[in-house]
């Protein structure tokens, strides 16, 4: 049994794991090392790191390491995180809480804060360097330290003991338990406020005045310019993820199960973004789709809202499909297959299969430059392009047919792989993220199941134009992005 003090009740237990256990230490605040889920609000990990404060009757200050080091990190992703983050300090001092931003490898920051702490709290994060970090700050902290998890849905380690071969199988192990985590996380106050100056993560340098000039910031970090932010279309931030919340629930969902699929339309949530830095709860989500359901059907008795309803009721299921099953089928997808993110890694039968038509002819094989630029004859996949190194964003019936294109263009699958794991990565926001793997992977077959044999393809699914024009409006979708890139264009300057 971990110390008392570690697991207090409060947010549910599936949820906490205590990595390094002992006796709080008999100084010093409860220290959250806020890392992957960067919000003040239905943010378990903060949650636990007050209720543990509570008993021990200490402060609470939230530190995060802010490095240029990071994988694969752009000025744009940077952007969007420092709104964030900028958003966090505001609003922990208002609540009593203190605020540090360590500038450093973020677990050398959190050991440096741990080594004044009573006890350590960190959120969960899922990629192969976020769990090699925590793992590390467990074994090296001078304190205790708690992992909370706080950005799936239903915790990783109860949905799945194995990596799963598609949605199919994951959806009813989900289902099953999902209403026990739908409980909303507490927004406690501490008992007792920070005051004075801010927590030390000396010897590294406290940045979190500078948010206040996230430009300036961003050229003391060096990080890579030439992908450029989009704050005036994607701000990033805990209220603008609420208010694309708040669009979903409102305007979205009676028409997402139809519009979801049709990349001319605006009929998404564009809250990718905001899950993969952590700056709205899942669960949060989920529970203010559901609610929007249930007061549909509710209302469903009035002849006059019963088209609507049906339409509301429909969205929320797809949508659901998506936040839920979708998106935790990616997160057992890293957390549970050894090598994600190399072409080793992706099924045996896709890999087979694309290998025995390796040497098949190729009508069009473009370079990295061509593909980058949007200079193919295809002039879907260029808006798609263009989308995403523009915009920072991308459709999903758009991601798709991008990365079988790539496939169908590229001299080897292996080469296909690599370009659009990189593409993916560096020009979305919501890049880097467990879906980027499993949306890259299945582009390769990794979820699906074999369909009929075809050239380069095998037995790969397949996707091309004409199918595009039956199904949605490329055409549209190609004006829309125009507009989308003149629009971002005229705010940036
Ligand atoms: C080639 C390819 C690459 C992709 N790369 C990424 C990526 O880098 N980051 C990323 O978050 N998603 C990725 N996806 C999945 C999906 O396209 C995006 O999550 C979605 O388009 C984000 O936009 P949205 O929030 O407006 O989506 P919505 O349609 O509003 O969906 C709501 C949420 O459900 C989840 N979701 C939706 N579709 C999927 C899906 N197919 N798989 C897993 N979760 C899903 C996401 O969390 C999304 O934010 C990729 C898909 C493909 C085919």
């Amino acid at each position: 049994m971990p110390h008392a003090a570690l697991t207090p009740p409060g947010v549910h237990p599936d949820r906490v794991r205590v990595l390094a256990d002992g006796v709080p230490r008999a100084t010093g605040p409860v220290v959250l090392w806020m890392q992957q889920a960067q919000r003040t609000r239905a943010n378990p990990a903060l949650a636990h790191a007050l209720a543990v404060a509570a008993l021990l009757d200490r402060p609470v200050a939230v530190v995060l390491g802010l490095t240029p080091a990071y994988p694969e990190a752009t000025a744009r992703a940077y952007a969007f995180m420092l709104e964030g983050l900028r958003e966090v300090r505001d609003e922990l001092a208002r609540r009593g809480i203190g605020f540090a931003v360590g500038l450093g490898d973020p677990p050398e920051v959190a050991l440096a804060a741990a080594r004044r702490a009573a006890v350590l709290v960190v959120d969960r994060g899922y990629l192969r360097h976020q769990r090699a970090w925590r793992l590390r700050v467990a074994a090296e902290a001078a304190c205790p330290v708690v992992q909370v998890e706080g950005d799936a849905v239903v915790p990783v380690d109860v949905a799945s003991g194995k990596a799963e071969y598609a949605a199919r199988t994951l959806r009813p192990k989900l289902w099953r338990v999902l209403e026990d985590y739908l409980d909303p996380v507490p927004d406690a106050s501490p008992v007792r406020r920070w005051s004075g100056e801010p927590p030390s993560v000396a010897p590294f340098e406290d940045v979190a005045p500078a948010l206040a000039d996230p430009v300036g910031l961003r050229g003391r970090l060096g990080v890579d310019e030439r992908v450029a932010p989009v704050s005036g279309m994607f701000p990033g931030g805990e209220r603008a993820a609420a208010e694309r919340l708040r669009r979903l629930i409102d305007d979205v969902l009676p028409s997402y199960a139809d519009d979801r699929n049709q990349p001319q339309r605006d009929g998404v949530s564009y809250l990718g973004m905001h899950l993969h830095f952590g700056q709205v709860s899942p669960v949060e989500v989920l529970r203010g789709v559901r609610a929007v359901a249930e007061a549909a059907r509710a209302a469903a008795a009035a002849p006059a809202v019963a088209r609507d309803v049906a339409g509301v009721e429909r969205g929320a299921a797809g949508f659901v499909e998506e936040l839920l099953v979708r998106r935790e089928l990616s997160l057992n997808h890293v957390e549970r297959s050894e090598g994600y993110g190399t072409y080793a890694a992706l099924p045996a039968w896709a890999r087979r299969t694309l290998a025995a038509h390796a040497d098949d002819p190729r009508e069009h094989l473009y370079d990295d430059d061509a593909l980058q630029d949007g200079a193919t004859h295809d002039p879907y996949w260029n808006a798609a392009m263009r989308e995403m190194r523009v915009t920072g964003y991308q459709h999903n019936y758009m991601r798709m047919y991008w990365g079988k294109k790539v496939l169908e263009w590229s001299a080897t699958p292996e080469q296909a792989y690599e370009r659009l794991l990189a593409w993916n990565n560096r020009f979305l926001l919501d890049g880097r993220d467990p879906n980027s793997y499993a949306g890259v992977g299945w582009v390769f077959g990794l979820h699906d199941r074999p369909w009929a044999e075809r050239a380069i393809f095998g037995t790969v699914r397949y996707m091309n134009a004409a199918g595009l024009r039956r199904k949605a409006d490329p055409e549209a979708y190609v004006r829309k992005v125009e507009a989308r890139v003149a629009a971002l264009r005229g705010v940036t300057g």
